[in-house]
């Protein structure tokens, strides 16, 4: 007889669960986990091995643990583009943002403590949340799938809950949340109980509008989470951070595992962050490419939500899987989030996009 999960005695909060699970298909084109599709360019290659080679050289020693240096240059990159000044003292990294909001719950959230996103949303935010015992809500979204001020305040009176969700860009209807809901509902987590609001800006360089980062100013329990996985291309180093008060930086001390970021990491994050300027400059390609996905799939004759991420949320179908599915017999794997009647796609490079339309023009043709 096969053991399985649930024959073991695992916590029961994980019986019958299944794990983050994105396909990773060897298909030709690949638009489904918001990847960036240029690999780093050659000087940042070299850079990296140089900074990697002198890194090896004391891999005898555990790395900085407060990773200092990289916090410091974090904090320089978040000033200079947010128009807000933050300093090492206010920045934390971890392998991802992932990582960053398992600590974050790990340190607010927790047994007997609940943390609620407004859904359709990121679904580890959930998926953390379980594996740090911490209770989920679900939140409501409006049927545009913008965040409806009224019942989302409300649910956050009815629930009190100790960490608040808000991912802007939203991933994956790819709309933004405007600054005075963000504020509005950092004012409903602090008169309901005082929690910890977090608002995860994985795609924010891809946005239309600014960075919530000056929000911090005066709001102690405001958390803006970063990731280098998009904006500069570095999906594969695991690199994610936080920026707010300090006194936050000091509380996620308590759950970090000592050394979690290698000395490997910290080098090749520092080599990617000297080439700043270079990385940014294919997010202004993609922010065009998403822009013209928008526009042909609108012509084309889809409904599609406005973006301002490195993907469209496009629909609707009646059975958005069997589409998805279709798509993929073309060699072009999008990603269907489980979101009734709709898919989503990566932007990708003008070639990857062209493949993905052509897919989708059939498509339609097939489903009528
Ligand atoms: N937040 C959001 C909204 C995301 O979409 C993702 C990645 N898909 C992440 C966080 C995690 O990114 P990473 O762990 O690669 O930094």
């Amino acid at each position: 007889m096969t053991l399985g999960i649930d024959d073991l005695p695992v916590r029961d909060e994980l019986r019958g669960q299944s794990p983050y699970g994105a396909p990773q298909l060897d298909v030709p084109v690949r638009l489904n986990t918001n990847e960036n599709p240029y690999p780093l360019p050659e000087v940042l290659v070299e850079r990296i091995t140089e900074r990697v080679r002198a890194a090896a050289r004391d891999l005898n020693r555990y790395p900085d643990r407060d990773a200092v240096e990289l916090r410091t240059k974090l904090a320089e990159y978040l000033t200079d583009t947010a128009g807000h000044r933050v300093g090492l003292e206010n920045v934390w990294a971890a392998n991802g943002s992932n990582e960053v909001i398992q600590q974050l719950l790990q340190t607010f959230g927790g047994p007997g403590r609940t943390a609620i996103g407004f859904e359709p949303s990121y679904s580890m935010h959930a998926l953390i949340a379980r594996g740090t015992g911490t209770g989920w809500i679900s939140g409501p979204r409006g049927a545009d799938f913008t965040i409806d001020l009224a019942a989302a305040e409300r649910a956050i009176a009815e629930n009190r809950p100790d960490v608040v969700f808000i991912t802007t860009p939203n991933n994956p209807t790819g709309n933004a949340v405007p600054p005075e809901t963000v504020l509005a509902l950092y004012e409903a987590a602090q008169a309901a109980k005082p929690s910890v609001v977090v608002v995860d800006e994985a795609y924010v360089e891809f946005s239309h509008g600014a960075s919530l980062l000056p929000l911090l100013e005066g709001r102690p329990h405001l958390v803006v989470s970063r990731t280098m996985s998009k904006a500069f291309g570095a999906a594969g180093l695991r690199l994610g951070y936080l920026a707010a008060h300090p006194a936050v930086v000091d509380a996620v001390q308590l759950v970090r595992l000592p050394y979690h970021l290698s000395a490997v990491t910290q080098a090749t994050a520092l080599a990617a962050l000297e080439h700043t300027g270079t990385l940014l400059k294919y997010v202004e390609r993609l922010k065009e490419e998403r822009d013209r996905l928008v526009r042909e799939l609108r012509a084309i004759g889809y409904e599609v939500t406005e973006s301002d991420a490195n993907f469209v949320q496009f629909g609707r179908f009646e059975d958005a899987h069997a589409v998805w599915r279709k798509i993929l017999e073309h060699g072009v794997l999008v990603r269907d989030n489980g979101v009734p009647g709709w898919l989503r796609v990566t932007a990708g490079t003008p070639q990857e996009n062209d493949a993905f339309l052509d897919a989708v023009r059939e498509v339609q043709c097939l489903v009528g």
